[in-house]
């Protein structure tokens, strides 16, 4: 659950698939900074050549194996720092910033479709 005063959407692409969209207003409106990182995942061909359960986000002296830890929760861990920090800080970003936190990169570009079509913003 987010806070409530942040300003996001969620476009749903379908049941259980959905893409969200976090806008934190800056101190001025130009210039407009966005980040983007996808949700999904390829899929997994054969769990067997996998030293750790490809979704069991295995810890192991402090790294953590799986599918998608790099590729790319790492940078959408990043992107979740910064808008916890302006906003448990209750601070304003210097400018606007928009989070889009998109669905079927992978595959076939759902998920930034629907940004890009304007639906989000
Ligand atoms: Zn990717």
């Amino acid at each position: 659950m987010l806070p409530r005063n942040i300003d996001y959407k969620i476009i749903e692409h379908s049941p259980n698939r959905s893409s969200l969209v976090i806008f934190l207003p800056g101190e001025r409106k130009t210039p407009k900074v966005a980040f983007l990182g996808h949700l999904d995942t390829v899929p997994v061909e054969d769990e067997k050549e996998w030293r750790y359960p490809p979704f069991s986000a295995a810890v192991e002296n402090g790294h953590m194996y799986g599918r998608g830890t790099v590729d790319m929760k790492g940078g959408l861990a990043a992107m979740i720092l910064i808008i916890l920090y302006f906003v448990e800080g209750k601070m304003k970003p210097p400018a606007d910033l928009l989070f889009v936190f998109t669905a079927g990169e992978e595959a076939d570009g759902l998920g930034i479709r629907a940004v890009k079509g304007r639906r989000a913003i």
